[in-house]
């Protein structure tokens, strides 16, 4: 492939070893960096220390090591990056966007309706923090235009009026634990991402991620959100529901697997072949237009 200005990412929680849902995530990532003759970076997701598991990270860079799915340039740590999201919600703060926030979750699932990403905070502090009040967390104000963005596997523009759908979201806990929207987006940018390619339970959460982009001053990256891989009971695969680990020594099955669940139909013959193989095919092959969606089929 001809050289070209695109960076990917892969971007996993270090929750646990790597499952078929994260290789579908990281395979379709690395092919549409690779096809376009791009760069593909990995980055671990590990602020939520308390949801960290030791030695996880370090597991699944192994993994993605024995696939063949080598990564560009060093791996990038979030835990490692706080100085950048502190200057990021100074930013927002400074503007005027960012608000503190006394209300608990509890209080929050009483007054606020169900929305796709949780319950939609009912803007109670947007005014003021009570003085009675601790303060819990920092919020982003969610007032704006409809958030409008074309993702590669949706037909048509995709739509969002994010007040009335997530409402004004955290991005610090007061605790300092910073936001994934927050620290995704200020790394992506750092790292010049020019594409994100990740699971589509992940489409809802590219509006907030694009309202922080735009009051960031960053650029929005083009979006493509793969299908949802989802156990016999139709939950989605996660390291929290104990999907099964993926294992380098059958890398050829698991790959063959995931390569046909991105719809790219991977020929039978190849199914015992060796990574290095059934990546190659997969690049010359790769067609992310089957993984296009009938309309409208998102925001549940
Ligand atoms: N760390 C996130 C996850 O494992 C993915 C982040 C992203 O791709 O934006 O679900």
């Amino acid at each position: 492939a001809r050289p070209s200005s695109y960076i990917g990412r892969f971007a996993p929680s270090p929750t646990g070893p790597l499952h078929f849902g994260s290789l579908v995530a990281a395979l379709g990532s690395w092919l549409d960096a690779h096809a376009q003759g791009g760069r593909w970076a990995v980055r671990i997701d590990d602020l939520d220390r308390p949801r960290n598991v030791p030695g996880a990270d370090g597991s699944i860079l192994r993994t993605l090591d024995g696939f063949g799915l080598w990564w560009d340039g060093p791996v990038a740590y979030q835990s490692k990056r706080e100085e950048a999201y502190r200057a990021a919600l100074v930013h927002l703060q400074r503007a005027g966007l960012a608000f503190p926030c006394g209300c608990s979750r509890r209080e929050i699932s009483r007054t606020g309706r169900l929305g796709p990403a949780g319950y939609i905070y009912p803007g109670t502090c947007r005014a003021g923090r009570p003085i009675d009040r601790p303060l819990r967390s920092w919020r982003m104000l969610s007032r704006s235009a409809p958030i409008r963005f074309q993702d590669r596997a949706c037909i048509g523009i995709q739509e969002m009026d994010l007040e009335r759908m997530v409402g004004d979201f955290v991005i610090c806990r007061a605790d300092g634990l910073y936001a994934y929207h927050l620290a995704s987006v200020v790394d992506d940018a750092a790292l010049g991402v020019t594409d994100v390619v990740r699971g589509g339970d992940l489409l809802n959460c590219a509006p907030p991620q694009i309202l922080l982009q735009r009051k960031l001053g960053l650029p929005t990256p083009r979006y493509l959100h793969l299908p949802v891989a989802r156990d016999t009971e139709g939950k989605k695969l996660s390291k929290q529901t104990q999907a099964p680990p993926v294992h380098p020594h059958r890398a050829g099955a698991w790959l063959h697997s995931a390569l046909a669940f991105l719809r790219q139909a991977p020929p039978a013959e190849l199914r015992a072949a060796p990574p290095g193989e059934l990546l190659g095919w997969a690049l010359r092959h790769w067609r992310p237009q089957r993984l296009l969606n009938p309309p409208a089929a998102f925001w549940p």
